[in-house]
């Protein structure tokens, strides 16, 4: 299924989306999904980032091509870093370029979306706790990320995690290419094939610290190729199989 959120006549709600009918959901779609009866057009609703996560746990240097770039060394245990729930951005939102930043770069991402609340969940038990997939762009101030060792600043700003359109629930991850286009020229081309730890395992692991809950994200790190954006520019994550993310830089 591909599941979205979307504003029509002051209405917020989540819907499966079929072709370009919009059957929209009542409440959430994480656990039994049920439809209201009531259908509408792609094009006559506003999208929204298709989940309101409590947190978003975005995972550094889950490839080894980027660490290497980045000159730093992979780790034996994935780092993890917060966004707010108020960097997200729905696809078609624009990224703000913030004044106390001179460098934001993109970073093309595989998001994973969490259904169930799970803690301390089994590598066995952790696929089950996955809803679905998204594209993500894990928008960070470089110059800052470098100044402050910490990356709170850096990757917190508001519109700093745009993601969706859609959430894919049924979705195989494995060897799916992962892509960031900028004015249409394609500046990271990788593929999950390459990551240093695979989603099932990132939840497994993440819910060993901390509960995670519907709707919150994961962030499961940036193929090589980073760079930075300008006002003006569009930006493009793709993932095999999936719409695109396209946000404008203002
Ligand atoms: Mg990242």
């Amino acid at each position: 299924m591909k599941i979205l959120r979307a504003q029509s006549n002051g209405q917020t709600f989540y819907a499966e989306l079929k072709g370009e009918l919009i059957k929209r959901i009542s409440g959430l779609p994480y656990d039994d999904i049920t439809f209201t009866g009531e259908l509408y057009n792609l094009r006559n609703v506003n999208i929204l980032a298709p989940s309101e996560p409590s947190k978003i746990v975005a995972i550094g240097r889950n490839y080894a091509a980027h660490a290497s770039e980045m000159k730093a060394a992979m780790s034996d245990t994935p780092i993890l870093f917060i966004k707010p729930s108020t960097s997200a951005l729905a696809s078609g939102g624009n990224i703000i370029y913030p004044r106390m930043s001179a460098r934001v770069d993109f970073e093309a991402e595989l998001g994973v979306v969490i259904g169930k609340t799970c803690s301390k969940v089994s590598a066995e038990d952790a696929a089950d706790c996955i809803f679905g997939f998204t594209p993500l762009n894990d928008v960070t101030a470089r110059d800052l990320q470098k100044v402050d060792g910490q990356w709170g600043r850096a990757k917190g700003f508001d519109t700093f995690c745009p993601f969706g359109p859609y959430i894919y629930t049924d979705y195989d991850v494995r060897n799916k290419r992962v892509q960031s286009i900028l004015n249409g020229i394609v500046m990271q081309d990788g593929s999950t094939a390459d990551m240093s730890v695979s989603p099932s395992e990132l939840v497994c692991f993440i819910s060993e610290v901390m509960t995670l809950l519907p709707g919150d994200i994961i962030a499961t790190g940036t193929p090589a190729g980073i760079g930075p954006m300008q006002k003006g520019d569009s930006i493009e994550i793709r993932i095999e199989g999936m719409q695109p993310l396209i946000n404008t830089v203002i």
